[in-house]
């Protein structure tokens, strides 16, 4: 049995929004879900250090991920390595609320080196806002066919058709199912296949065990749902099953 791996957390406080380490493994448990990637809300001047207390806490249960903004250029390909030193597997970008088009190499482009050279996977911001509609993240997956590209909210509503097509032609392009209805996430494991969707939540702003519980009503054989709600990301990840 493949254990359950969430690829979407935020930890920290924001207006409107907060969640600790415990709170989020709190309802993990209730969901009946093993793991989780965590890292912070990226509204401001937001730090990673919030993922390094909430991980001392729960070593076994949340897999650390750091967010950037590549506007602080120099910064960020910093951050990356003192947290790939420290064992972080993934980074969060989100170019909608930082402004820049993901597929800007020249200021994300540095950020993107680091990341190859440093084995990490991507997840970005994806739903169909200007700034990361489907082409933007073809075009970086293309330019770093290396790196493992998560589309976070699988570019709904109005990109789902195009980020369905272009993940069907780009290996390393996936889309994620937090907060995607159960209509688009059914089409994006029927038309891709299990292996290109990976399962998150984006807590804290769901109702965490509907956004688990909504898998199983969508993916129908247990093989599948292994691969979306675990399998495929610890794959990614070079996680244990
Ligand atoms: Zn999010």
């Amino acid at each position: 049995m493949t254990r359950t791996l969430d690829a979407h957390n935020h930890l920290g406080v924001r207006h409107g929004a907060d969640q600790t380490g415990t709170q989020l493994v709190a309802r993990m448990d209730a969901a009946g879900v093993d793991q989780a990637c965590v890292f912070p809300f990226v509204e401001g001047d937001f730090s990673n250090d919030v993922i390094d207390v909430a991980v001392a806490e729960h070593p076994d249960r949340l897999i650390p991920f750091m967010a950037v903004n590549p506007w602080h250029q120099q910064a960020a390909v910093d951050e990356v390595h003192a947290r790939a030193d420290k064992g972080y597997k993934g980074v969060k970008i989100h170019p909608t609320l930082h402004g820049y088009h993901l597929s800007d190499l020249g200021l994300i482009g540095p950020v993107l080196d680091a990341i190859r050279e440093r084995g990490l996977l991507v997840i970005s911001h994806g739903a169909s806002d200007l700034y990361n509609a489907p082409p933007e993240f073809a075009a970086v997956s293309r330019a770093y066919p290396e790196i493992p590209f998560l589309m976070a909210h699988s570019g709904t509503f109005w990109s789902h058709d195009q980020a369905i097509e272009l993940a069907a032609q780009i290996p390393n392009l996936y889309l994620e199912t937090a907060r995607v209805p159960v209509f688009e996430v059914a089409r994006s494991v029927s038309e891709l296949g299990p292996e290109k969707v990976v399962w998150g939540t984006d807590s804290p702003f769901v109702d965490y065990t509907f956004e688990y519980e909504k898998m199983s009503s969508v993916v129908d054989s247990e093989e599948a749902r292994q691969l979306v709600c675990g399998g495929n990301l610890r794959r990614l990840l070079g996680l244990p099953e």
